[in-house]
C-alpha cells in the first residue's frame, strides 16, 4: 500500500505541475491576444492629503476585462508578464494611458504608475518616460514611479543613475509595498525615493493592535527624518484613518475612500471635489 501510495502522491504531484504550466500558458497567449487589441485598461484609485482631506492624485492600476472570465486582478496575470516579458509592454501601455488621463486633470493632480523590475533594469526606462511625458504633455512633476523595494535587489549604478536622471526630470520616486522585502532600510539609504508607501499589512488593525500603532508610528517619524512623503495603503476603517491621522502619516490610500474606478468616473469626481473646494462650476 505504502509504495502505490507513494507512486500515486508522485504522478499527482506531477499532474499538478502539469495544470499549473497549462493555467500559465494559457494566461500568456490570452494576455498576449487582450495586449495586441488593446484591451488593458488603467483603473485610478485615489490618494487622499490626510490633513485636508483632498485628492492629491490617483494611482493606475491595470485592469484586464476578460470575455468569460470578468475582470482579472493583476495578482494573476503580472508575475506571467513578469516570466514571459509582457511586462515591458503592459508598462508601456500603462504609462502612456495614465499620462494621456492625467493630463486632462487639474493641473495640482499626480498620477502615480507602478514599474515592473524588467523595466527598470531595461535601460531604456529614461527614454520612454521623456517621450511620454513630451507626447502627453504631462508635466514632469505629475509624475509619480513606484517601485516595489524587491526589484532594487541589484543595486546596480545604471539603477542608481536612471532613478536620479528621473528625478532630476522633476519625476517623483516612491518606494512600494514598503516593509514586505528584507532590505527595506539599506535601500532608503542607497536610493533617491520622494515618498514611502507603507504595506497594508502594516495598516491592518491600526487602532486595535499596538503593536501595528508602535511599527506605523516609528516609519512615520523615519519618513519625516528623512524628509520623503509617508502614505498608508490599503485604509479600510474609520479606526486605521483616526490612528493615522494621530500619528501625523501624510496620506492614505485605501477602499475607505475608494477602490479604483475607470478614468470617465475619475473625471467627475474631480469635479465634484472643485465643486465642494471652490464653488466653481466646471471650467
Ligand atoms: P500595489 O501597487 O501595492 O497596489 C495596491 C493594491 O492594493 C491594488 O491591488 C489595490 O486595488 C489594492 N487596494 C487598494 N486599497 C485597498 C484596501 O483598502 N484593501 C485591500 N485589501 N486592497 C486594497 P491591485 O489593483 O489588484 O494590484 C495588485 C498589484 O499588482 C499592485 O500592488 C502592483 O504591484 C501590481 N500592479 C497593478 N498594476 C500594475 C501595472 O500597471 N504595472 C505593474 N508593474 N504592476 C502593477
Ligand atoms: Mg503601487
Ligand atoms: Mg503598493
Ligand atoms: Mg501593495
Amino acid at each position: 500500500r505504502a509504495k502505490i501510495d507513494s507512486r500515486g502522491t508522485f504522478s499527482f504531484f506531477e499532474a499538478a505541475l502539469d495544470a499549473r504550466a497549462q493555467t500559465r500558458r494559457k494566461i500568456e497567449v490570452e494576455l498576449r491576444d487582450a495586449i495586441q487589441n488593446d484591451l488593458l485598461r488603467p483603473y485610478y484609485q485615489p490618494l487622499i492629503d490626510l490633513s485636508s482631506g483632498r485628492i492629491t492624485g490617483f494611482e493606475a492600476l491595470v485592469r484586464w476585462p476578460h470575455p468569460e472570465r470578468g475582470m482579472i486582478s493583476p495578482g494573476e496575470f503580472i508575475p506571467v508578464a513578469e516570466e514571459t516579458g509582457l511586462i515591458n509592454a503592459i508598462g508601456g501601455l500603462m504609462l502612456r494611458s495614465a499620462c494621456r488621463d492625467a493630463a486632462q486633470w487639474p493641473d495640482d493632480v499626480r498620477v502615480a504608475v507602478n514599474l515592473s523590475p524588467l523595466q527598470v533594469h531595461s535601460g531604456n526606462l529614461l527614454s520612454v518616460v521623456t517621450d511620454t511625458l513630451k507626447q502627453s504633455g504631462l508635466p514632469p512633476r505629475r509624475l509619480e514611479l513606484e517601485i516595489t523595494e524587491t526589484l532594487l535587489l541589484e543595486k546596480s549604478a545604471q539603477v542608481l543613475a536612471t532613478l536620479h536622471a528621473l528625478r532630476a526630470l522633476g519625476v517623483r520616486i516612491s518606494m512600494d509595498d514598503f516593509g514586505t522585502g528584507y532590505s527595506s532600510l539599506s535601500y532608503l539609504r542607497s536610493f533617491p525615493f520622494d515618498k514611502i508607501k507603507v504595506d497594508q499589512s502594516f495598516v491592518r488593525d491600526l487602532g486595535a493592535n499596538r503593536e501595528a500603532q508602535a511599527i506605523i508610528r516609528s516609519i512615520i517619524s523615519l519618513g519625516k527624518g528623512l524628509g520623503v512623503t509617508i502614505t498608508a495603503e490599503g485604509v479600510e476603517t474609520e479606526a486605521e484613518l483616526s490612528c493615522l491621522r494621530a500619528e501625523g502619516c501624510d496620506e492614505g490610500q485605501g477602499f475607505l475612500f475608494s477602490k479604483a474606478r475607470p478614468n470617465t468616473e475619475i473625471v467627475s469626481l474631480l469635479r465634484a471635489q472643485r465643486g465642494v473646494d471652490g464653488g466653481e462650476t466646471d471650467a
